[in-house]
């Protein structure tokens, strides 16, 4: 049973904003357009312009620092940009943690909403070299009122621009 029965559609006005968002404020994602890929041909949530993979590859450093930053950033700004569903994978000890960050039901989990939940192993190892993240609330041919969302850039963005953690710890250890 395919996932989207709708027929290839543009990307969805959230997908479009975040797109512009992670351009803006991410240098490695402006510097290569194609880290970003939403709409493709194969009847899932990204045929229906729902969804899009960004290319940032767990096993690198670099690119799980940037990856991390996305994340906790896009869990900030939930509250107005009204995602669904985002995958990704950490490692511990170089074993791969697979989780599943839910945003909106049906979507969900033991740990609860906007936290990192376990995911399959199949469909986490999908997710080692990219973070997933969509707009689909499972409906085969329609999209969610929340496909619709904008207006959330300004906020993303300014999360995106927050120097990391780690950084804050250090500057208030030693200044
Ligand atoms: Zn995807």
């Amino acid at each position: 049973m395919a996932e989207w029965n709708g027929g290839v559609m543009p990307e969805c006005p959230a997908i479009k904003e975040l797109k512009d968002a992670l351009r803006s404020a991410v240098p490695l994602l402006s510097a290569n357009p194609n880290k970003l890929g939403t709409v493709r041909n194969d009847s899932s949530r990204h045929t229906a312009g729902l969804a899009m993979d960004i290319m940032l590859d767990s096993r690198d450093p670099v690119e799980k620092s940037v990856a991390d930053s996305i994340i906790t950033a896009v869990i900030n700004v939930h509250h107005s940009m009204k995602w669904y569903d985002l995958i990704y994978t950490d490692w511990e000890n170089g074993k791969p943690v697979y989780f599943h960050v839910p945003g909106l039901p049906p979507f969900g989990g033991p740990k609860g909403m906007l936290k990192k939940n376990p995911t399959s192993a199949k469909l986490g190892k999908q997710h080692e070299n990219h973070i997933h993240i969509d707009w689909f609330n499972l409906n085969a041919e329609k999209w969610p009122p929340q496909a619709s969302t904008t207006g959330f850039k300004t906020a993303l963005i300014g999360e995106l621009q927050k120097p990391p953690q780690w950084l804050v710890d250090f500057m208030t250890l030693n200044f």
